[in-house]
C-alpha cells in the first residue's frame, strides 16, 4: 500500500495510482528518467546560456518587495563569490517569501533564467539559505515522470523519505550474481541507491544501465526458453515439397516471380518442411508481392492435404485478400472460403460446414475466425496478416484450431532491422526487399496548408483524365482536436470545391457494410474522390487511383505515411502523393525524406533515427515496444549483450532450475514485457 509510506497521505495515493505507483514496490521501480546537476552553481556571468534551468549562490545585496492584485514579488539582487550581481525572483502568494531575506544573507537558488538589460533573472524554483561558512553542496536531483497534479519534486522526496525501506523490500535481482560481476555491475541494492540518490552522474548512468540490461535479460530469456521449446516439440506437420511445385506455380502466373519472391517462398517452403512449426515474419514494403508468398505457402500445405487460414484485421482487407487469393489459387484446384462478421447466417455456416468437413481448403477472414464454431479438418498453415493488428490471444486461438500449425506473420510496415530482430526475438525474418518491375515511382510533394486550393486544382485535373484520389485526413469528427476532420472536410468537398464530382466518405465508425459498399463503390468507379481515414492505409488496392492527398501529414510518421502513399501507384499510369502540412508546422524537412526515397526500408531506419523506436509502437509488436526502462535502439548494444547472456543461461539450464537464476525466473513469471513474447505462441 502506497499510503503507509512517508510523505504519503490519503490526497496523494490516488495521484500515485494514476501513475500507475500503488506499491512500494513499484515507486522503487520507478526510475527518474534525469537529473538535475545541482552540484556547481553557475557564475552570475555565465547564467542564461543554457536555457535549462539553471542553480546560482550569492549574498543579497539588496530586498524589492511588492504585492500587485494579491500577488507579492520579491526580487533580491544577488552578488556571487566574484562579485558579479544577478537576481532572484519570486511571485506568490500568502507571504510566501514575503520578508524573508534581507541583507547579507547567502542564499542557493535555482530556476529559468531570463536575461533583462539589467542582467540574468533567475525565476526561482528552489532555493536554500546557506549559513556563513556553510560551502554549497548541491545534489544531482532526480526528475521523475510528474503529472498535472503530482510534480516530480513530491515524488522524488516520497521516495527520499523512504529510501533504505523501499530498498530492504526489493523484488529478487533478476541478474544472477556471476553474471552482474561479469559487467561490472554493484548489488541490486546499491544501484536502487545510485538510481534515485546519486553522488554523480556516471554512477547514475551505470546503474540505469543494470536496469536495463536486467530487462532485457527477461526479455531475451523468455524470447530464448520459447524457442527452445518451438525447436523441441517436432509435433508440426513436415510438409513434402514436390519438385516441381515452384514451376507450375511460376507457370499459372502472367508475370515471372521477383527474386526476392523466390527467395522468401523458398525460406517459407524450407521451414514447412521440418516437424518443427514455422514461425516467421515476412516483411514486405507495400506492393512487394506478399499476396503471392502466402498464395505459395497455402499451395504447399494443399499439397500435402492440410488446410490454411489467413487472417486479417479488417473485413475490407480479408475481403480483398479472398478475392486476389482465389484466382491464384483455382489452377490448383484449391478451394477457399471466408469468414466475415458481417456475413449472413447462412452464407456463414455454409462456409463453416466446408472447412469443417475439409472440403475448403482456405479459410479467409478476420476475427470472425476465432468464434466457436468455426473448425477445421487439418489445420497446417495459419497466416496473420499485419500481425501487430491482432493481440497475443487472438493469434495463439487461431493457431489453436490447428495441431501446431505453421505460422507467418505478414506486416507492410518496414522496420528497421535492428529493431525487428530485436523486437521479434522469437521470429525468424523474411523480407522482401525489391519490388515487382515496371511500377513508376510516385511523384511525392510536401505542400504548406496555405496551397490546399492548388492541390485540389490540380486533383480536379487527374479526375478530368479519367483518374481517382484520395484525400486523407486524421480525424473522423471536428471538434476532437485541431486536426482536419474527414467528416467535415468531405462536406466542404462535396459542396464548395469538388460540387460538379463524386465524393464519398470512410472512417473508422461506419458501419462493417457501409464501409464495404462505400469501398465497392471506389473500386468500380462510381466515386471520384475518396475522403478517408487512414482505415484506406491497409487494404485498399484501386489501379485506377493516381492521386493521394495527406492533410496534416506532419501528424504521421514517415513510414506511416509511406504505407499510405502505397495506395496509389498499382498500375502503369504515373501516381502523386500531396503531403499537406500546416504552414507553422516546421516538418518540412522530414517530409522530404518522402519526396527523396521511395524504399520502406530506408524510410523507416530515418524515421527511427528522427522520431525514435517509439513510432514504431503501434507497428512493431506493440506489447514489446513497451518496455518500461530500455530503448532497444539506443541500447542496442546492451540488448545483444543481454540476448547472448540469456543464450548462455538457458543452454545451461534450461528451465531456470539453479538457485542462482531463481530471481530470474521469478522476474520472467511477472514482468508484463515477457507477455510481448507470446508472439510466438
Ligand atoms: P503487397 O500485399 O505486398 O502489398 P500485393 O501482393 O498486393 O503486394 O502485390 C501488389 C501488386 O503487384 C499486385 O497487383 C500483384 O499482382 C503484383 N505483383 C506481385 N508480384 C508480382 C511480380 N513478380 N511481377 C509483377 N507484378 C507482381
Ligand atoms: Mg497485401
Amino acid at each position: 500500500m502506497i499510503e503507509n509510506l512517508a510523505g504519503v497521505g490519503p490526497k496523494t495515493a490516488p495521484l500515485f495510482r494514476e501513475l500507475n505507483i500503488d506499491s512500494a514496490a513499484a515507486l522503487l521501480d520507478y526510475l527518474p528518467f534525469r537529473y538535475d546537476d545541482l552540484r556547481f552553481p553557475t557564475p552570475a556571468a555565465r547564467l542564461g546560456q543554457s536555457g535549462s534551468e539553471e542553480n546560482a549562490v550569492g549574498r543579497v545585496v539588496a530586498v524589492k518587495e511588492r504585492r500587485v492584485r494579491g500577488l507579492e514579488i520579491v526580487e533580491a539582487e544577488l552578488a556571487d563569490d566574484s562579485g558579479d550581481r544577478f537576481v532572484a525572483k519570486w511571485i506568490g502568494r500568502n507571504r510566501y517569501v514575503y520578508g524573508r531575506f534581507h541583507e547579507g544573507m547567502r542564499l542557493f537558488v535555482r530556476g529559468r533564467v531570463e536575461r533583462s538589460f539589467s542582467g540574468p533573472v533567475i525565476n526561482v524554483v528552489t532555493y536554500g539559505t546557506l549559513a556563513e561558512d556553510q560551502p554549497y553542496r548541491g545534489e544531482l536531483v532526480p526528475v521523475y515522470r510528474a503529472s498535472k497534479d503530482l510534480a516530480s519534486r513530491k515524488i522524488a522526496s516520497v521516495v527520499k523519505k523512504n529510501l533504505p525501506r523501499l530498498i530492504a523490500g526489493a523484488p529478487a535481482d533478476p541478474l544472477p550474481a556471476y553474471l552482474a560481476a561479469e559487467r561490472g555491475y554493484g548489488s541490486i541494492a546499491e544501484a536502487y541507491r545510485a538510481v534515485h540518490a546519486p553522488d554523480t552522474p556516471e554512477e547514475a548512468e551505470l546503474a540505469r544501465e543494470r536496469f536495463v540490461f536486467g530487462e532485457f535479460l527477461v526479455l531475451a530469456t523468455a524470447a530464448q526458453m520459447r524457442r527452445n521449446e518451438r525447436q523441441r516439440d517436432h509435433d508440426a506437420r513436415a510438409l513434402r515439397v514436390p519438385p516441381d511445385l515452384l514451376k507450375n506455380f511460376q507457370d499459372s502466373l502472367p508475370f515471372p516471380l521477383t527474386d526476392a519472391q523466390r527467395r522468401v517462398i523458398a525460406e517459407i517452403w524450407n521451414d514447412m518442411g521440418r516437424d518443427v512449426p514455422m514461425n516467421r515474419l515476412l516483411q514486405g514494403d507495400v506492393g512487394s508481392g506478399k499476396t503471392l508468398v502466402a498464395a505459395g505457402a497455402i499451395l504447399l500445405a494443399a499439397r500435402n492435404g492440410m488446410q490454411s487460414a489467413l487472417m486479417a484485421p479488417t473485413e475490407l482487407l480479408a475481403w480483398q485478400h479472398a478475392s486476389r487469393l482465389a484466382p491464384l489459387l483455382l489452377p490448383f484446384g484449391v478451394t477457399l472460403e471466408a469468414v466475415f462478421g458481417s456475413q449472413g447466417a447462412r452464407s456463414r455456416s455454409a462456409a463453416v460446414a466446408k472447412l469443417a468437413g475439409g472440403e475448403a481448403s482456405v479459410a479467409v477472414g478476420t476475427h470472425a475466425l476465432l468464434t466457436q464454431g468455426v473448425d477445421f479438418d487439418r489445420l497446417g498453415l495459419t497466416i496473420i496478416d499485419e500481425q501487430h493488428r491482432f493481440g497475443v490471444e487472438q493469434r495463439a486461438r487461431l493457431r489453436a484450431k490447428g495441431v501446431s500449425p505453421h505460422t507467418l506473420h505478414m506486416t507492410a510496415t518496414p522496420i528497421p532491422r535492428t529493431l525487428a530482430q530485436s523486437v521479434y526475438a522469437d521470429l525468424d525474418l523474411s523480407v522482401i526487399d525489391e519490388l515487382p518491375p515496371g511500377r513508376t515511382p510516385i511523384a511525392t510533394y510536401a505542400v504548406r496548408t496555405t496551397r490546399l486550393p492548388l492541390v485540389y486544382e490540380f486533383v480536379r485535373k487527374n479526375i478530368a483524365a479519367g483518374h481517382q484520389a484520395y484525400v486523407v485526413a486524421p480525424a473522423i469528427e471536428e471538434g476532437e482536436s485541431a486536426l482536419t476532420s474527414v467528416v467535415t472536410e468531405a462536406e466542404r468537398l462535396k459542396k464548395d470545391v469538388f460540387s460538379e464530382l463524386r465524393v464519398g466518405l470512410l472512417h473508422g465508425r461506419l458501419g462493417a457494410r457501409e464501409k464495404e459498399e462505400i469501398m465497392r463503390r471506389f473500386v468500380s468507379g462510381e466515386l471520384d474522390v475518396l475522403v478517408s481515414t487512414t482505415v484506406v492505409e491497409v487494404g485498399v488496392d484501386v489501379a485506377n487511383a493516381t492521386t493521394m492527398v495527406v492533410l496534416d501529414a506532419h501528424r504521421y510518421g514517415l513510414a506511416q505515411l509511406h504505407q499510405l502513399r502505397g495506395r496509389v501507384g498499382r498500375a502503369a499510369a504515373k501516381s502523386y502523393c500531396i503531403l499537406v502540412y500546416p504552414d507553422d508546422a516546421g516538418e518540412r524537412d522530414r517530409l522530404e525524406i518522402l519526396t527523396e526515397s521511395t524504399d520502406g526500408f530506408k524510410i523507416a531506419d530515418e524515421d527511427l533515427r528522427l522520431r525514435g523506436p517509439g513510432v514504431f509502437a503501434g507497428t512493431a509488436q506493440s506489447g514489446a515496444a513497451d518496455l518500461r526502462l530500455g530503448d532497444l535502439v539506443r541500447d542496442i548494444d546492451v540488448y545483444r549483450a543481454a540476448k547472448l547472456a540469456a543464450e548462455r543461461i538457458v543452454g545451461n539450464d534450461p528451465q531456470l532450475e539453479s538457485p542462482e537464476h531463481a530471481g530470474l525466473r521469478a522476474a520472467l513469471e511477472t514482468q508484463p514485457t515477457t507477455r510481448a513474447l507470446l508472439i510466438s505462441s
